[in-house]
């Protein structure tokens, strides 16, 4: 039985934007793993306002986001389950699921390594998957190394700073996207022009 290596990249995606799809299959390449698998969130326990578009929306999403992606696969565990998605959970689930040989690697943004302190059982977390860090503009990794010294204890700073990826960095949030869906700005740098289209569609995030 062969093994394999799983990215796995949980988030919102409200919506799912460039670096959601560009950054994965550069980090799957660096760390040679055969799949990606993109866990979206039906509540995350640590944003304080829910989703602003609904969970069947930000799927649909996501699958146009990642329909270029050959080997990346959506994961609706935490869509499918009640409450916040807490990955701890998701995670136990996951490794109930795949062979006992497959390895995961749990790919995050820095500023969620900032936060990883206050994620449930974030010490279970680090058993079932070693983190893999996107830093996020204006982060560069010594600035990176200063901040997360100074955050809720969870790893060692110099072990975050190990599990930094290299890989473009791209200054795009979902926050400050949405902000820009009213106006007339060309967002194609930013968002697949499928989801821009969806977006106008259904008309999400507006007002
Ligand atoms: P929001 O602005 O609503 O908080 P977001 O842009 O951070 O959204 P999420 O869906 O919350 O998007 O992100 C999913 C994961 O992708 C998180 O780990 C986040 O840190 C990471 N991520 C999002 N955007 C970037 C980016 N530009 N560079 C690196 N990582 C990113």
């Amino acid at each position: 039985m062969s093994s394999s290596k799983l990215l796995i990249f949980g988030g919102t995606f409200d919506p799912p934007h460039r670096a959601h799809s560009v950054l994965p299959p550069v980090v799957a390449e660096a760390l040679n793993c055969d799949r990606i698998l993109y866990v979206p969130a039906a509540l995350n326990p640590l944003k304080t306002d829910a989703p602003r578009a609904p969970a069947h929306h930000r799927l649909a999403m996501l699958r146009l986001a990642t329909a270029d992606i050959p080997n990346a696969e959506i994961c609706t565990i935490e869509l499918d389950r009640p409450g916040p998605s807490f990955t701890v959970d998701t995670l136990e689930t996951l490794r109930t699921q795949y062979n006992s040989t497959d390895e995961f690697r749990l790919l995050i943004g820095s500023d969620q390594a900032m936060e990883f302190g206050r994620w449930k059982d974030w010490p279970r977390i680090l058993e079932l998957a070693t983190p893999a860090v996107l830093l996020r503009p204006p982060l560069d990794r010594t600035q990176f190394h200063e901040q997360i010294r100074t955050t809720p204890p969870s790893a060692p700073a110099r072990q975050w700073v190990d599990w930094i990826i290299d890989s473009p960095q791209l200054d795009i949030s979902a926050t400050a996207l949405r902000d820009r869906l009213g106006s007339a700005q060309d967002l194609s740098e930013l968002l697949d022009q499928r989801i821009v289209e969806y977006i106008r569609k259904h008309q999400l995030y507006q007002g």
